[in-house]
This record gives C-alpha cells, sequence and structure tokens, in this order.
C-alpha cells in the first residue's frame, strides 16, 4: 500500500436502487487532475477549493455522459486527510457510482483499501488514533447515546485526557532523569511530589478504565435471550417489547424489521435480543430441544429472561430450564398476569401440585428476594401481561437495573473506551503501580524512570502516537472501504 498514491472509493452506503445520493471520493495529489479529466462543470463556474461544482461526469474518450452530479474540491490541508480532496455527489443506487469510481480508477487513482482515507488522516495529523476509532463507532453506533459517546471520542474528549496523563508522566521523568544525570548541580529529588503526581495520574488512568464496560455496551449492546417453555408467552414479550415506545426499533423506512432479530434500544443501551430459545419453535418441538436451546441462549447472553406463565406457575419444566441458564444474570418474567390478578410472587414461584400426586417437594424453586446465595440478592422478579403490552417498562427498569451498577454510572459520562484502549491503559496503571513499588523499595532511580517510560509508551499506543504498523493494520482493516 503506498501512501502517495490517489485513491478512490465509494464513501457512501450504496445498495441497488437505493438512496438519491452517492458520494465517490478521491483524496492524494492527483485527486484534482482527475475531477478535471472527467467533471464538466458548465457556464463560468470557477475551480476553487470547498466551493461546489454543477455539472457531468463525462468520459474524457468516449465523452458519453455518465451522471448529472456535483463536485466539491478540498484542497490540502483543508480536508479530512489533509491531502487534496474531490467528492462527486452521484445519483445513488450503484451504477451511477460505480462507473464514476471506474472513472477515476481509470484515470490513474487505485481503489482504497478498508479504512485508508482514515489512515490517511490519522498519518497526516488530521486526527489521533482514538478519534480515527471513534469515527468507526459512530457509523456503527446502534443508539443515540452510543453516537454521543462516539462524538465526544471524534471531538477528542479522550485525547485531551491522555494528552494530560502524558504531559503529567513526562514531567515526572524529566525531574527524574535530571537527578540521574547532573545529581550534583540540582536540589534533591522531591519524592513525596513524584508519589503524589503518580498518584494523580493513576487515579486518572483509573477513572477513564472504568468507562470500558460503558463503552463496550455502547458498542456492540447487551445481549438478552429470552428462555422458557413452549406457550409462556416469549413471542408475545418480544413482539410487546419491540413494539412498545420506550424501546425505540431501529425503524427506518426501507428496512425490513425482523422481529426476532429485533435491536431495540433501552435506555441508551442498544439491545439484541438472541434468535434462540424457541423463539420460533412449533408445537411438535422436543421438550429437550427446548432446554438444550435455552441453554446455548443463555450461554452467550449477558443476561436472560426467563418467562414463566402465572395461570400455571412454577413447575418442574421450568424448574429444568431454571439451572440450564441460572449461572448468568436473570430476570424472572411472570407473564399471563392478567390471568392471575392477584398472584403473589411467592405464589408464582411456588411448586403447583402435581397431578400425578406426590414428587412435587423436589422441584428445584429460584432463590426468590433475600435467598440467593451467600450475598442473599435474589432474583430480579417482573410481571408483565405481553399480550397487553403490559408491565413492558417495569421490565425495562428491570434491565437497566441489572446493568446499572457499575456501568452506566462510569464516572466520566463522555468517555467510553474500547477494548484496545482498555488493554493499553490497564498497562499504564500497571507500569505506575511498578513505579510506586520501585519508590518505596527505595530501588535505584533508573528502575523508576524505565517503569513510568512503558507507562508513557502505553499512553502513547491509545493515541497512536507509539503504535506498531501491524496494530494500525489491524484498527483501520476493520473499517468498510471509503472510510
Ligand atoms: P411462546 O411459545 O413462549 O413464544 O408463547 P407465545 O408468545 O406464542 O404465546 C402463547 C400463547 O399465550 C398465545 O396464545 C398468546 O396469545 C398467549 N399469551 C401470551 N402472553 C399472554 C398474556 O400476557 N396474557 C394472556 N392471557 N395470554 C398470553
Ligand atoms: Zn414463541
Amino acid at each position: 500500500m503506498s501512501l502517495s498514491d490517489t485513491i478512490a472509493a465509494v464513501a457512501t452506503a450504496i445498495s441497488p436502487q437505493q438512496g438519491s445520493v452517492g458520494i465517490v471520493r478521491l483524496s492524494g495529489d492527483r485527486a484534482v487532475a482527475i475531477a478535471q479529466t472527467i467533471f464538466h462543470a458548465g457556464g463560468k463556474q470557477i475551480w476553487e477549493s470547498h466551493r461546489v461544482l454543477y455539472g457531468y461526469v463525462k468520459h474524457p474518450i468516449t465523452k458519453g455522459v455518465i451522471d448529472e452530479s456535483l463536485l466539491l474540491i478540498m484542497k490540502a490541508p483543508r480536508s479530512f486527510t489533509r491531502e487534496d480532496v474531490a467528492e462527486f455527489h452521484c445519483h445513488g443506487g450503484i451504477m451511477a457510482v460505480q462507473q464514476v469510481l471506474n472513472l477515476c480508477l481509470e484515470q490513474g487513482a487505485r481503489l482504497a483499501e478498508a479504512g485508508e482515507f482514515s489512515l490517511r488522516a490519522f498519518l497526516n495529523g488530521r486526527i489521533d488514533l482514538t478519534q480515527a476509532e471513534s469515527i468507526h463507532d459512530l457509523v456503527g453506533a446502534k443508539s443515540a447515546q452510543a453516537a454521543q459517546a462516539a462524538i465526544a471520542g471524534l471531538r477528542g474528549k479522550l485525547t485531551q485526557s491522555l494528552k494530560y496523563l502524558r504531559e503529567k508522566c513526562l514531567n515526572i521523568l524529566t525531574e527524574i532523569e535530571a537527578r540521574i544525570d547532573f545529581e550534583d548541580d540540582l536540589p534533591p529529588l522531591d519524592v513525596e511530589w513524584v508519589k503524589a503526581e503518580i498518584g494523580i495520574v493513576g487515579q486518572e488512568a483509573q477513572q477513564i478504565l472504568a468507562t470500558a464496560d460503558r463503552g463496550e455496551l455502547l458498542r456492540t449492546g447487551l445481549k438478552v435471550a429470552i428462555v422458557g417453555r413452549p406457550n409462556v408467552g416469549k413471542s408475545s414479550l418480544l413482539n410487546a417489547w419491540s413494539r412498545s415506545d420506550r424501546a425505540i426499533v431501529t425503524d427506518l423506512p426501507g428496512t425490513t424489521r425482523d422481529v426476532v432479530d429485533s435491536q431495540l434500544v433501552v435506555g441508551g443501551i442498544p439491545i439484541q435480543v438472541l434468535d434462540t430459545a424457541g423463539i420460533r419453535e412449533t408445537e411438535d418441538v422436543v421438550e429437550k430441544i427446548g432446554v438444550e436451546r435455552s441453554r446455548q441462549a443463555a450461554q452467550s447472553a449477558d443476561l436472560v429472561l426467563m418467562v414463566i406463565d402465572a395461570s400455571v406457575g412454577w413447575i418442574e419444566k421450568d424448574a429444568e430450564i431454571y439451572k440450564t441458564v441460572c449461572d448468568r444474570p436473570v430476570i424472572l418474567v411472570i407473564n399471563k398476569i392478567d390471568l392471575a390478578p392477584s398472584i403473589s410472587e411467592q405464589e408464582a414461584l411456588t411448586p403447583s401440585p402435581s397431578p400425578i400426586g406426590g414428587g412435587q417437594e423436589k422441584i428445584f424453586t429460584p432463590p426468590l428476594l433475600g435467598e440467593r446465595g451467600l450475598g442473599g440478592e435474589g432474583i430480579p422478579i417482573v410481571k408483565t401481561a405481553a399480550a397487553q403490552q403490559q408491565g413492558i417498562e417495569d421490565l425495562e427498569a428491570a434491565i437497566l437495573q441489572s446493568i446499572a451498577q457499575d456501568t452506566i454510572a462510569a464516572a466520566n459520562l463522555d468517555v467510553a473506551i474500547n477494548q484496545r484502549q482498555k488493554a493499553c491503559l490497564i498497562r499504564v496503571v500497571q507500569s505506575l503501580d511498578n513505579v510506586k513499588i520501585a519508590i518505596a523499595d527505595q530501588l535505584p532511580l533508573d528502575f523508576w524512570t524505565i517503569d513510568l517510560r512503558a507507562a508513557i509508551s502505553a499512553i502513547g499506543e491509545i493515541t497512536g502516537e507509539e503504535v506498531t504498523e501491524s496494530v494500525l493494520d489491524q484498527i483501520f482493516s476493520r473499517f468498510c472501504i471509503g472510510k
């Protein structure tokens, strides 16, 4: 991959016969020359930077008109990549953009690799690595809050915090190294000051680190499995939920909405309801398969909603399913509450008398509030009448509560770091801890600086100041082409 090539790609999502505008983007030294070869702007329009031209894309040899479009030229360095950029705003669908792109390639541009525009923006100092990652997050955002966090990242919130940490570390390092090099000419090192500064940096790093879980939630969302016996109302519950006003289902015109694969948003958290657990089960389903499916669903879920039928109560089959999911966080949903409006949680969970008689005392029941494990916390219980769309608010409240404790309430709500950034920050914190140990053990100053340098370098890896090519490859190859 040569960074001196002029690159081209379709920058907008394209799909056949859809979308009114599609953008083809060129970046590099030859961007303007290529645009001038294939674009004909009529009248007295002036080819100036940051001005919109109107005209036709024409084949330079056949003179055939390929599209009527707008052309936007952004000369370096005032562009996303800090290179010369030309954007053709073509008609949507696939034909116009594809042909304009082909023409650009014919004229010597190279098809951009995934993420190459962002990579150039990074390499040319327009954005740091965390901002590049935020662009990726923003495009992939599944909720308004996720988008908000991405925008904050894009605007440099995390960059600022990291810069502050890095400068502080460099400051400390300078003080220590001065003592190594010019020991005799300087006042002795203020070790208390070093300790205090390291403490501040460590604390700040911990605070940023605490946003990782929230970042993960916002990025990937919460995977929820709905399990339960056939006919307890799992499908009805999912229907009621995805149709409720509170759960904003991604519902843009033109996109199909498959209820089974519902993407819901609850309290800003994207929720993916796993297509499992017999949501599609048929009546002839073998009981065993139902249990097996519940187990599999629960394993890949962050949270399990286990549905039981209030009009039936807790029966052995429920116990069997519960046992397969109870090592995951579970919310118990007592559905069809309309059929047993006055039933208490206790009653709903008391095994119903077996028609054959005897044996019901063997049925395992979930712990009620105050009974679970050593911690004494019971499993949350929500009552719903899915068929009547009732109880959905309570269900959402219970879901938010189950994930709220440490994640939603992350210290710095603007920042939400990703897994890569988290891994680097953990190294920052560890290195700082090592400095503290070196100080406490009164090791020679050289030892302090080794760990301090490691911390600085880990911070630099987050922002991209100190990053290897393979890490860059890994990050930018996840991007799509044209980004
Ligand atoms: P699933 O097999 O667990 O997915 O259950 P379904 O959602 O298919 O529901 C089974 C039956 O129970 C259907 O006839 C639903 O109309 C009915 N049902 C579901 N939820 C409720 C409810 O809250 N109240 C009442 N009365 N019936 C319900
Ligand atoms: Zn169903």
